[in-house]
């Protein structure tokens, strides 16, 4: 593993210890419930399922201790299903990095602070951002105990390779029903790496979380339904570095940033404490739109700190922390214009699919772990109550819609640098402004306002 210096990386903290998980439950066991993937939305799936008694299989295909490559931020919106899950204690009583604002800044430099709302910070609801693989350990390690707890079985370094069907009629050969009479009736999995074995487990329902390269979506999608899964225009490139002693990140509590340097739109460059004074650093860009660029994202984060004016200074103590510089995918929840379902297909019979195995990260923001978990309360309550497929697809998006296709909007005009010079330095001067992206963050109604276009033009012109 890597290490990030001390106190935070001591060997001694609990995140970095392995996680006991117990035995691998004997090939061919049958389960109520199985989930593919124990990041957020596969803990909350099994977490939720688990609470209501469920039998459920829990698999990994990492072994724990394991990193995630990740902005990681955590929203407030995490935050009701990191309590409801049993683990908000423990996080807090680990170091973690206390978000009280969100600084925006423009290609030509100026910036705006939007506080987060006031009542949230104080009940400490508004947020953190912590190392994914802290956030991660804890969460696994709560909801594995919840799953073995409950009578099911949890598996760690297993890597599921194949969905299993029946024909929907009695039979089990899944060739003869067409996609939508299929269902599913388990996973094949290989234990222990790649001479490992492999392990057949059976449940008439399966979670796929396994990310932007979920297992299970890629078999609904790509095999069932000839859908496609990774979309250039929807997916988002990512590339992060931890940095020690970046200067105005030294606290435990503060803004995180959010900066559209003129060399990297159309995407933007972060800085996130995650306390201890460590910084998660990154670039994104829509992978469509990078395809257009000549350099890739690390030789663009590289340039901007070595050479932009308002970062060269705050880099110029600062060091790089070894080995942490790695790219991943973000599939978006951005609405789809030739797909009937939005933002993609989420379900089949018998199966759901949850955070980004949904593609349900914030087009503009690049949050998924929120929606993750979201998602995953989402499927339990779908399993548990015995709704259809199309009931789940249905909710997710009457949920979650509204604000992807927003967020998806501020997107666009994001990638305009003379539309963003324009907007941050009129809300730099307009408190107004500010209070309404505050109110956009706090509450729903407020994030309404914006699809009017007499409220957005009253509050940017006057
Ligand atoms: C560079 C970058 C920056 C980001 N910044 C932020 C941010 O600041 N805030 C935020 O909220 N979100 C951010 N995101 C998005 C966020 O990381 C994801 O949306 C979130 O992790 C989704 O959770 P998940 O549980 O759906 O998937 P994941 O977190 O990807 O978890 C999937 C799990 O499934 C396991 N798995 C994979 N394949 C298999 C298999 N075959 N069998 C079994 N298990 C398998 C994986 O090992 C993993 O543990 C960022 C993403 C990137 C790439």
């Amino acid at each position: 593993m890597e290490t990030m210096g001390e106190p935070r990386t001591g060997a001694d903290v609990v995140w970095k210890q392995p996680i006991e998980t117990g035995d691998v439950p004997e090939s061919g066991t049958s389960f109520d419930a199985i989930v593919v993937g124990g990041g957020p939305g596969g803990a909350s799936a099994a977490g939720y399922l688990a609470m209501e008694g469920q039998k459920v299989l829990l698999i990994e295909k990492e072994v724990w201790p394991r990193d995630k490559i990740c902005g990681d931020a955590v929203g407030g919106k995490s935050l009701s299903h990191v309590r409801a899950l049993g683990v908000k204690e423990t996080l807090e009583a680990t170091p973690h990095f206390r978000v009280t604002g969100i600084v925006f800044s423009s290609p030509k430099g100026h910036n705006v602070r939007v506080a987060l709302p006031e009542e949230d910070v104080q009940r400490l609801e508004a947020g953190y951002a912590l190392p994914r693989q802290q956030f991660d350990h804890l969460l696994f390690d709560q909801v594995q105990q919840l799953v073995r707890n409950n009578g099911g079985a949890v598996v760690q370094g297993g890597d599921v390779r194949n969905v299993l069907y029946d024909d929907g009629a009695g039979g089990q050969d899944p060739g003869a029903g067409t996609a939508d009479q299929r269902h599913a009736t388990g996973v094949e999995v290989r234990i222990g790496g790649r001479n490992g074995p492999t392990h057949t487990y059976l449940a008439g329902n399966i979670v796929g979380a396994a990310g932007y390269r979920c297992p299970v979506a890629k078999s609904m999608l790509e095999e069932s339904y000839e859908e496609p899964m990774l979309d250039r225009d929807h997916y988002c490139a990512g590339y992060r570095e931890y940095w020690r002693n970046v200067k105005g990140c030294e606290d435990n509590v503060g803004d995180i940033e959010i900066h559209f340097v003129d060399t990297i739109i159309p995407g933007y460059f972060w800085l996130f404490p995650v306390a201890e004074g460590v910084v998660n650093v990154g670039v994104g860009m829509v992978m469509s739109l990078l395809d257009k660029q000549s350099k890739k994202l690390k030789a663009l984060q590289t340039e901007v700190i070595a050479e932009h004016p308002l970062f060269k200074e705050r880099f110029a103590d600062a060091s790089l922390i070894p080995g942490t510089g790695k790219g991943w995918q973000l599939p978006f929840g951005s609405p789809r214009k030739k797909s009937s379902r939005q933002p993609r297909r989420s379900a089949a019979n018998g199966v759901f699919l949850v955070g980004d195995a949904a593609s349900l990260v914030d087009p503009f923001s690049g949050e998924g772990v929120g929606n993750a978990l979201v998602s995953g309360e989402m499927a339990a309550d779908h399993i548990l109550n015995h709704k259809s497929p199309e009931a789940y697809q249905e909710a997710l998006w009457t949920a979650l819609g509204p604000e992807l296709t927003n967020s998806f909007r501020m997107q666009k005009m994001s990638r305009r640098g003379w539309l963003l010079n324009w907007f941050v330095s009129k809300a730099a001067k307009k408190p107004a402004i500010q209070e309404m992206m505050t109110e956009m963050i706090a509450s729903k109604e407020a994030q309404e306002n914006l699809h009017s276009p007499w409220f957005m033009f009253k509050t940017l012109m006057f």
